[in-house]
């Protein structure tokens, strides 16, 4: 059986931005590479949104780029300016071609289907295939979101909308989010956080429904794209296996409090081609202690204050927008953070440390 220097396990998001990361830093001129990846053809599965806060590869992946978005509570509405750090969404379609496309160039590249096809006892191994296990207690970011075509002008597609809570919570939290790509077409996702199990969530089709025709008035409009997902709000059993460096959402790249992950993977590639002659040695990559540490006070809160977190999130924005966006981007500094916890509600955020 063939050996590589290199294995990718999962050509998904993770898997293909390092193996780009490598390419384009002509990492793999010498050394091979396999990608183990069972899905039999790359069409667009995901929309992956996130502020720009450092340049990345996918510049030309990017479907639409916002310079302002807003955040409600049934009561309020917040307009909120990020144009040094505009709020972006790339086309996984896309992405999927252009790493393809650049990746077939380079015959030092292989796909392969099963890990079973090759020898893997002296590569050095990247696995982005998750290992959650779901425990019932277990907080997740669950939604679904559908791409609608509206038959006239509708959409302000200046503005995005981050968080609206003015709706239905059923004692969980419960927000909409809009990506509007252009005056007909956006991207309306009802978006859960709440354990996974709970089916009395999952009539996405109707939640959205509603929200379409009671909330913002449309009647009339074509689907073009369909999008479900689940992000664990929780770390993965093991972050650390032998001979294998954990990537992606398997390896600890999702920020908790937010589901964000897909800038992280970004990072994550850097690290690793930068360091990718001594990887075995070197520190393994995390999302700095600190952002883990206060997510996990944020989703004590959550837990035990389901209806209140509306309120709680759009506080968040009650801080400059680079505050903000700094920290929901692991970007900010000791006096950001502070600005931050200080918004939050003392007792709650107190209760929930001891
Ligand atoms: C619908 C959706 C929308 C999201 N939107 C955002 C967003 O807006 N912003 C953001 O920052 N994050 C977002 N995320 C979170 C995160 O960015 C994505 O989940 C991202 O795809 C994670 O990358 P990954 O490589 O870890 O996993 P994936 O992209 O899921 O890649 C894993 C790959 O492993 C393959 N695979 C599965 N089983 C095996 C096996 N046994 N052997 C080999 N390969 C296998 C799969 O086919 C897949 O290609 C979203 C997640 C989902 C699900």
């Amino acid at each position: 059986m063939k050996e590589f220097d290199y294995i990718i396990i999962g050509g998904g998001c993770a898997g293909l931005s390092l193996a780009y990361e490598l390419e384009i830093y002509d990492k793999l001129k010498d050394k091979t590479l396999a990608i183990i990846e069972p899905r039999d053809e790359y069409k667009r599965d995901k929309t992956w949104s996130f502020w720009k806060v450092f340049p990345h590869n996918f510049e030309d992946c990017v479907k639409k780029s916002w310079n302002t978005f807003s955040v409600n509570t049934p009561n309020e509405t917040k307009y909120i300016e990020c144009k040094s750090t505009p709020y972006q969404t790339i086309d996984s379609g896309i992405f999927y071609q252009k790493i393809l496309t650049k990746l077939k160039l380079n015959k030092n590249i292989q796909f392969f289907k099963n890990i079973n096809e090759i020898d893997k006892s002296n590569s050095i191994i990247f696995n982005s295939v998750s290992n959650f296990e779901n425990n019932q207690h277990d907080l997740w970011q669950h939604f679904c979101g559908v791409e609608i075509e509206t038959e006239k002008d509708f959409f302000d597609d200046e503005l995005l909308n981050l968080m609206d809570f003015a709706c239905d919570q059923r004692n969980r939290v419960h927000f909409f989010y809009t990506l509007p790509f252009d005056k007909k077409n956006a991207l309306v996702e009802t978006t859960w956080i709440s354990e996974l199990n709970n089916q009395n969530l999952k009539d996405y089709d109707e939640q959205i429904d509603n929200y379409l025709s009671k909330h913002l008035n449309i009647r009339n409009c074509k689907v073009n794209f369909r999008e479900i997902g689940s992000i664990p709000l929780f770390r993965p059993n093991k972050l650390k296996k032998t001979n294998e460096i954990l990537i992606g959402s398997a390896g600890g790249m999702t920020r908790l409090s937010t589901g964000y992950t897909f800038l992280n993977i970004q990072e994550h590639s850097k690290y690793i081609r930068d360091n990718i002659e001594n990887i075995k040695n070197v520190d393994l990559f995390k999302i700095k202690t600190k952002y883990d540490f206060l997510d996990k006070i944020f989703l004590n809160v959550l837990k035990k204050n389901s209806p209140e977190m509306g309120k709680i999130f759009y506080k968040i924005f009650d801080s400059s927008p680079e505050t903000a966006i700094n920290f929901l981007s692991n970007k900010s500094n000791f006096s950001q953070d502070l600005e931050i916890i200080l918004k939050m509600p003392k007792w709650k955020f107190l209760k929930a440390i001891i």
